[in-house]
């Protein structure tokens, strides 16, 4: 199945290659693979491409050139930020996070918590808020990193990054964002938003997969994640991977210019969706605060019916969705995210996130509101749940 048989409605999870971001990487798996760090010209040409991607990442960033870190993903700069902040002050054995952060950041987090150190993880309510007073009132002198997430990747919901960052630093807490969902798809400015380390992910902002930034704000105090060559400043050694940072690169320029597009015609065709279907099926619910929400994501709640059923209908009419409950362990247990809103389990059980892009169009909305409604009926009619 290729994006021309399919209605493509899963870009949290990952996105398409722009066809620019393909052409601007072809000459480097070619004519152009000459090692960055080498000395002769053919290599050191190289060089140049990588600092006019580290320029554009920068640019949309509201960041400076010197302040970008390529790395390998979103995982790998979440890790970088943690681990690295930690070893850079060994004394300090404290984290805070929060309940619904993505396992780049939960799953490390907990397994700092088997290594000595001590994890707080900020609740949030039932429309998906960061419960900020509870974040502010467990630092302690001895936290080394607060670190809460941009935007929600299973709600789309935004968190205060600035306040939470305003409140980590009048503490002298470091503080880290994961900006993997909110990259390209919400202004970001890190001239005004005083955060001092940033993860972003290539695949969620149509550059390729294997391709990540840590943005590290001058001066801040940063043990390397991955040590062995000089590269990126001896911040993270390791090859470059040239053709994807390249890549990255050019997608960042398409975000800076698209984020208008992005947070109006793409919201209106989200909210478009979400209507359609709230007012086609009954006994539906959107998950998370629908005013602070990502402009491309909705999360809705079918009560009595299961989203991996929906997911099956969907992907017979070629739709691609995803549910929140974690199908993939086996145990059909609704996702931590929705248990942390304490969304009712059968509610959490068949929720289902639409994440749209700049590449969805009025025909894709209209074809999958058209279908949504006659699915859900057409399951209730055989729901062990009870509601026919
Ligand atoms: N953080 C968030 C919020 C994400 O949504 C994801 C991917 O889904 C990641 C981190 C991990 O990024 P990557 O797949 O590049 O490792």
């Amino acid at each position: 199945m290729d994006r021309g048989t399919i209605i493509y409605l899963d870009n949290n999870a990952t996105t398409m290659v722009a066809p620019e971001v393909l052409g601007a990487m072809q000459p480097f798996f070619s004519k152009r693979y000459g090692n960055p760090s080498s000395m002769h010209r053919f290599g050191g040409s190289v060089r140049h491409d990588i600092d006019e991607a580290r320029a554009k990442v920068a640019h949309l960033l509201g960041a400076t050139p010197e302040e970008i870190v390529f790395t390998s993903c979103g995982t790998e700069s979440d890790n970088a930020a943690v681990v690295g902040t930690l070893r850079a002050d060994p004394d300090k054995r404290h984290l805070i996070t929060t309940k619904v952060e993505h396992p780049a950041i939960r799953s490390l987090c907990q397994f700092l918590a088997k290594e000595r150190y001590e994890v707080t993880e900020v609740p949030v309510n039932r429309q998906g808020e960061l419960d900020v007073d509870f974040l502010a009132d467990s630092i302690r002198p001895d936290t080394a990193i607060v670190s809460v997430m941009w935007a929600n990747n299973e709600t789309g919901v935004i968190f205060p990054v600035e306040e939470v960052a305003e409140i980590a630093h009048a503490n002298g807490v470091v503080f880290h964002t994961d900006a993997v969902q909110a990259v390209g798809k919400i202004p970001i400015n890190l001239a005004e938003t005083p955060v001092d380390l940033l993860s972003l992910s290539g695949h969620k902002m149509h550059a390729p997969k294997g391709i990540g930034v840590l943005y590290v704000r001058r001066g801040t105090k940063l043990t390397p994640f991955m040590i062995g060559g000089h590269q990126e400043h001896n911040r993270r050694g390791g090859t470059e991977n040239t053709a994807s940072i390249v890549g990255l690169g050019k997608a960042a320029e398409l975000a800076a210019e698209r984020i208008v597009d992005e947070t109006t015609r793409v919201r209106k065709l989200r909210d478009a969706l979400e209507a359609r279907i709230l007012a086609g099926a009954p006994d539906c619910f959107v998950n998370g605060r629908r005013d602070t929400r990502l402009p491309n994501t909705t999360n809705i709640s079918f009560e009595y019916v299961e989203g991996e059923a929906i997911l099956l209908k969907l992907d017979q009419l070629g739709i691609c969705a995803s549910s929140g409950s974690a199908c993939t362990s086996g145990s059909l247990e609704p996702s931590h995210v929705m248990r942390a809103m304490g969304v009712p389990f059968t509610a959490a059980h068949g929720s289902i996130r639409f994440s749209l892009t700049v590449y969805n169009t009025e025909e894709d909305i209209d074809f999958v509101a058209e279908h949504v409604p006659e699915i859900i009926t057409e399951l209730r009619a055989i729901s062990p749940y009870g509601r026919k």
